[in-house]
């Protein structure tokens, strides 16, 4: 890799003193004033140079064709010839020619050398291939296609941009898989309880879904029903550590000034799935033993307070500290006051009084105040049974002086920035499989885990 560094670097001196000698044999360049002409123009001769050197660089990789080679069949493949190829790179099409071979019983004919570099003829190279993704995890794929242009200064299908996108969500689906395997595996999970890896003393775990419109792919489901709304999952595992005083939030500061400690996360972790939530624990399982969630000291889950979320929770994580979100939690009491009182000033005594219970860890006497608002208050009957179920995860006291983090915001806003800011794009329909993948290959990008799936992919070309 060294040799072909100090390579590129030599030549791209040679091409800085060829720019030079030419514009200074310009006389008197007759020059447009428009900086971003100049600029865009410039960048088009770099493109052309780039696709020159990169055809110029696969076609000179090719070694002297061998007579005959064997066939993947275990057949004979003769040399035929040298035979062109196009692929779609970062600097647009790029031609090579390589050796090629066929003539065996099974009838396929192979480049070696498309292989050596992981290229498909007709297909994009991997370089590009993740610049389209990284497009299409942010943007819906018919406004990426004009963005991209922008910048790459050529052309890309909207389909192409939703091919790659959707890839990296297929790849990550493959990494899952073999974390699934290999958390059910006993010999695997044996060996994991002596991992080399750093185990993080406090580990968090969040849970959570958004709804995606799903169109239905049937013609008998489409005329029965025109659309669908089904719950993305998703899930996420974290650390935290304290915020500086002067980089906190007014929200962060207004915790502070509780006495309690404001608390960022990180080492983010996401993952999600379209599927029921049966399965979608073992996908919580398996990402978590990749966490290490199975052997931290402290696991601590803050969530919100859906029964299907606890009920995985407790299935796979037993040992874990189980936390309502105290944001969820106090909203609640919100609502109760301002369904329950019209008057400013009870409604801010009674709000107030039921917030400071519910902070110092008394939700016997928050379940009292609601009971006591009574049959006239259907939100506060509610908040009755929601506060009675939830009674020994809201020990807001005990978790403040174990110094945990009691607000899910981390995955919430992960929940909106998967599902809510890409997948409900207005007007955006997915069909199953495109939703999954590229919700997968989203949350890749916000774990940073983009780059180790990018590589993934291209030392698997021919895998998917
Ligand atoms: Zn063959």
């Amino acid at each position: 890799m060294n040799d072909t560094t100090e390579l590129i670097q030599a030549l791209a001196q040679q091409v800085v003193t060829v720019v030079k000698q030419s514009l200074s044999q310009v006389a008197e360049p007759q020059v447009t004033t428009n900086l971003a002409w100049i600029e865009t123009a410039l960048r088009d001769m770099l493109r052309q140079v780039g696709a020159e050197a990169l055809g110029h660089w696969l076609s000179s990789a090719q070694p002297t064709p061998e007579a005959e080679r064997p066939c993947a069949c275990g057949g004979t493949l003769r040399y035929q010839r040298s035979r062109p190829a196009t692929v779609l790179s970062v600097f647009g099409r790029v031609t090579y020619a390589r050796a090629y071979y066929a003539g065996c019983a099974c009838g396929q004919g192979h480049a070696p050398l498309d292989e050596q570099f992981g290229v498909q003829p007709g297909q994009v190279s991997a370089g590009l291939s993740e610049l389209l993704a990284l497009a299409g995890v942010e943007l819906a794929f018919e406004h990426s296609q004009r963005w991209l242009k922008g910048f790459l200064l050529f052309d890309v299908s909207e389909n192409t941009i939703r091919q790659e996108t959707q890839t990296v969500g297929q790849t990550q689906v493959v990494h899952e898989t073999r974390l699934r395997e290999q958390s059910q595996d006993p010999t695997w999970l044996q060996a994991h309880l002596r991992t080399p890896e750093p185990i993080p003393t406090r580990l968090y775990g969040s849970l959570d879904a958004a709804k995606v419109r799903i169109e239905p792919r049937k013609k008998a489901e489409k005329q029965a029903e025109t659309e669908a709304w089904r719950d993305v999952k998703v899930g996420c595992w974290y650390e935290a550590e304290p915020v500086p005083v002067r980089q906190q939030s007014v929200r962060q500061r207004t915790v502070s000034e509780r006495g309690q400690v404001s608390q960022r996360a990180t080492h983010i972790r996401y993952y999600c799935d379209l599927v029921e939530a049966k399965t979608f624990g073992e996908l919580m399982w398996a990402t978590g033993c990749a966490a290490q969630a199975d052997l931290t000291r402290e696991l601590v889950f803050v969530c919100d307070g859906a029964a299907w979320i606890w009920n995985l929770v407790t299935t796979h994580y037993p040992q874990a500290v189980q936390i309502v979100d105290w944001y969820h939690a106090a909203d609640r009491l919100h609502r109760i006051a301002h369904a329950a009182f019209p008057q400013d000033d009870s409604r801010t005594r009674w709000l107030n009084r039921a917030t400071t219970d519910l902070w110092e860890g008394r939700v016997a006497d928050v379940i009292q105040a609601c009971t006591e608002l009574g049959t006239s208050c259907p939100e506060a009957q509610d908040a009755t049974t929601y506060f009675t179920n939830n009674r020994a995860r809201m020990r807001y006291d005990d978790y403040r002086q174990a110094g945990y983090v009691i607000g899910s915001g981390t995955v919430e806003s992960s929940c909106k920035q998967i599902v809510t800011q890409r997948l409900q794009c207005s007007g955006a329909q997915w069909i199953v499989s495109g939703a999954v993948d590229t919700a997968k290959a989203r949350a890749a990008w916000l774990s940073a885990e983009w780059t180790p799936v990018c590589t993934r992919w291209a030392d698997l070309p021919l895998a998917i």
